[in-house]
């Protein structure tokens, strides 16, 4: 957790009225939107821009980044704000561009699996439009986040142990580079070997290399069967052990959602629902009703070995969505359990062969601790989160949730794991980078942010320390 100042550098009061004569009142510096743009949905404080633009189009988006890099201005994108980390935040002030308007599904290929979409896109929209075709989007964040921001995350979700993460799942994008040109960094093809992946450069730079405008992506048949189960343990180690057994044997679950004690009482409160307060595995199987019911099987005699108490299955649609929403809604259904606290979310993933290690230890630390925690984890990836409650106004208690915060993410990289599986730096995390990387990656890092930034304009003060 970072505790750097940052200096703002004042936006010329004559770049603003440029902005307002070209957009008119899609350029914004109200108050209280100038606030709503400065914060993401975590306990990092609010830095908010001198001005929010709202972008149309693609060529627009070049015009203000001309104009805001012409007189040296900070430049921070903007999908939803539902980031964790205070990736939003204006740190140094400058111009936010949101792209929330621009919503257009561009193309969708049923033959060839693949759309392209405007970055303001959210994936329930695009899934909504999409579900006449038999096609989906697999990558599903808890929020109803931009596919924009979800690619400058490289987010993942529950899916992710099947489908993989944005960097999986990116074919190609438009980006407006730091000096205003449009550039596309490759075509629809499922493969390419033509130079740079200048695609996975730009997966997961959190704003900080340019402007994604428009992104390629691939598609899924809507599988012929799907089944969801929840199990419930006797320990927290007898979940994982099923679950690390389950990925070794090769098993292709769509989803392993581990939930613990906490996280499940405070899904009950919240969602009016009842499952036994235990650490619990809710899962989910695709393919042919052949092939989900050989998984399903396969994985209730490994749940079984270890001890599992109860495996309740939910083959209706309707009962599948009410679990995946409930298990969606765990970071609001956490936050609940002690109103008026805010939550530092933390986000590590090791290899699943250290996961019960991880986990154990963890919740061992939460339960020595005063604050109150929850764990709830994309398992079959390694990953997992603490929700830890907080008052950010109380220095005992910041202190408290650095200090497990801290050693959550030295257990994961001591365990060949990473400080964040999937809700990126932002600059909540920038003290972490140089232990995970090592001092001569993130010299790279800096090299290749110069080289394509070299004025540091774009997203400032996030992502690697030092800038
Ligand atoms: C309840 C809850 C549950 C969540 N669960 C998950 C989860 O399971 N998995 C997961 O990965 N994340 C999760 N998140 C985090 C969050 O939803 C993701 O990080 C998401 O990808 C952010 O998308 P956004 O549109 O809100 O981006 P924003 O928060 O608006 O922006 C995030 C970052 O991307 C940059 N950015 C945004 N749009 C663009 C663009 N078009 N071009 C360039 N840079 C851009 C911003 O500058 C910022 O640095 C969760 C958040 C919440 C609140």
């Amino acid at each position: 957790m970072s505790d750097r100042q940052y200096q703002r550098i004042e936006t010329p009061t004559d770049l603003i009225a440029r902005l307002r004569e070209m957009l008119g009142d899609r350029l914004s510096t109200a108050a209280a939107v100038l606030e709503q743009h400065g914060k993401d949905e975590s306990w990092h404080a609010s830095s908010p821009p001198d001005a929010v633009v709202f972008a149309t189009s693609t060529e627009e988006v070049a015009e203000v980044v001309k104009l805001c890099a012409a007189q040296n201005v900070p430049i921070v994108p903007f999908g939803t704000g539902s980031s964790l980390e205070g990736h939003v935040a204006a740190l140094r002030g400058g111009i936010c561009i949101d792209l929330s308007r621009m919503d257009a599904i561009l193309e969708v290929h049923n033959e060839d699996l693949d759309c392209r979409v405007q970055a303001g896109v959210t994936r329930e929209q695009l899934n909504d439009h999409l579900r006449d075709t038999g096609l989906f989007f697999p990558i599903d964040p808890g929020a109803n986040a931009s596919i924009g921001g979800m690619t400058a995350t490289r987010a993942s979700g529950t899916n992710a142990v099947r489908y993989g993460t944005m960097r999986e799942n990116v074919l190609n994008l438009t980006v407006v580079t730091p000096d205003g040109k449009i550039i596309k960094t490759a075509n629809r093809a499922r493969k390419s070997s033509a130079g740079y992946d200048l695609t996975r450069l730009f997966v997961g730079s959190e704003g900080t290399l340019g402007v994604i405008t428009e992104i390629g992506l691939k598609l899924y048949g809507i599988p012929e069967a799907m089944s969801a189960a929840v199990c419930v343990f006797p320990s927290v180690d007898a979940a994982v052990d099923t679950v690390i057994l389950t990925i070794q044997a090769g098993i292709p679950v769509a989803r392993i959602e581990f939930l613990d004690e906490m996280q499940i009482r405070a899904i009950n409160n919240y969602s009016k629902t009842d499952h036994k307060e235990a650490p619990t595995l809710f899962f989910e199987f695709h393919g042919t009703d052949a092939g989900v019911k050989e998984q399903a099987e396969f994985v209730q005699s490994v749940a079984e070995e270890f001890g599992a108490e109860e495996f309740q299955w939910a083959t209706r649609q309707e009962d599948r969505n009410k679990l995946w929403a409930a298990r969606h809604k765990a970071y609001y259904a956490s936050l609940q359990l002690e109103p008026g606290k805010a939550g530092m979310p933390t986000d590590v993933c090791v290899p699943i062969s250290k996961l019960a290690e991880a986990i154990r230890e963890t919740r061992a630390d939460c339960d020595a601790s005063p604050l109150t925690c929850t764990i709830v984890g994309h398992v079959g990836d390694g990953n997992f989160h603490t929700l830890i409650l907080l008052d950010p106004n109380d220095a005992g208690q910041m202190a408290e949730a650095k200090r497990l915060h801290d050693r959550m993410v030295e257990r994961a990289l001591k365990l060949g794991g990473t400080c964040t599986g999937e809700h990126g730096i932002g600059y909540g995390k920038l003290d972490f980078m140089e232990a995970e990387h090592g001092p001569d990656t993130i010299a790279l890092m800096r090299s290749i942010k110069s080289a394509i930034d070299p004025k540091g304009l774009m997203n400032p003060g996030k992502l690697i320390p030092g800038l």
